[in-house]
């Protein structure tokens, strides 16, 4: 099963992971009485589709301000839309998600990926967030790392993440921070029985803050 990236994120939320603010909306009337939840001024509109490469597709949007936000999700909305994790028939978009939008300094990739034959968690970490991890293991595999870790009660130890956060030059407070984040990814897996779960791109803010800018969870 797979679910999207708003419920994805609610999950992390829960488990204690850094996600940005974000409403879901199933009608472009529903804005004007949940956009107040939203701190910011400017938004990231964003179709909520089975699929990833919505980036490149249109299915993710930058917008400045609440007119224009309106415009925009009442446009894609209802849109066909057909990215390379799509097939050519494409997919219809019938939710939106809105998210306040990042000043990103930085984008990495992180994904946890369990292995239930020899009980082990595949960790890959990349400095080529945001990319399609396929294409980066390809073209610069020296971007890419795998760390295995055997399950275990206690999750994993400082070892292994240091092991799996060694790609990324973090300062003391983004390793903390990044540390936590593994053992919740950990933690999803074990407790809502996940398969697989990528956060692409895991990005570092302006603000030198972690954030989870996009996730996906596959059960
Ligand atoms: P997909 O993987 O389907 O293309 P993403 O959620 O990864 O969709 O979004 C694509 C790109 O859009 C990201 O790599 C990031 O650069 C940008 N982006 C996504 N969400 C936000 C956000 N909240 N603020 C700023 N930029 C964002
Ligand atoms: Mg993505």
């Amino acid at each position: 099963m797979n679910i999207h990236e708003h419920q994805a994120k609610d999950i992390l939320k829960e488990f204690g992971a850094p996600v940005s603010n974000g409403i879901v909306i199933f009608s472009d009337n529903e804005i004007r009485d949940k956009i107040s939840k939203l701190k910011d001024k400017e938004y990231v509109l964003k179709a909520q589709i089975h699929a990833g490469g919505r980036g490149k597709a249109g299915g993710v949007k930058l917008i400045k301000n609440l007119s224009d936000l309106e415009i925009e999700a009442k446009k894609m909305m209802g849109k066909i839309l057909t990215t390379h994790q799509t097939g050519p028939q494409g997919k219809e978009v019938k939710r939106l998600y809105i998210e306040e939008a990042s000043e990103i300094s930085e984008e990495f990739y992180l994904s946890c990926l369990v292995d239930r034959e020899t009980s082990t968690l595949a960790f890959i970490s990349s400095t080529e967030g945001g990319m399609d991890i396929e294409k980066v293991a390809l073209d610069t595999p020296e971007k890419i790392i795998t760390n295995k870790i055997e399950i275990k009660d206690d999750g994993p130890n400082k070892d292994e993440i240091d092991k799996i956060i060694s790609i990324f030059k973090f300062d003391a407070d983004q390793k903390k921070t990044a540390s936590s984040l593994i053992k919740s990814l950990y933690e999803i897996i074990m407790k809502k029985d996940a398969s697989l779960i990528e956060i692409n791109p895991l990005i570092i803010n302006k603000s030198g803050k972690l954030i989870c800018l996009d996730a996906k969870m596959n059960f």
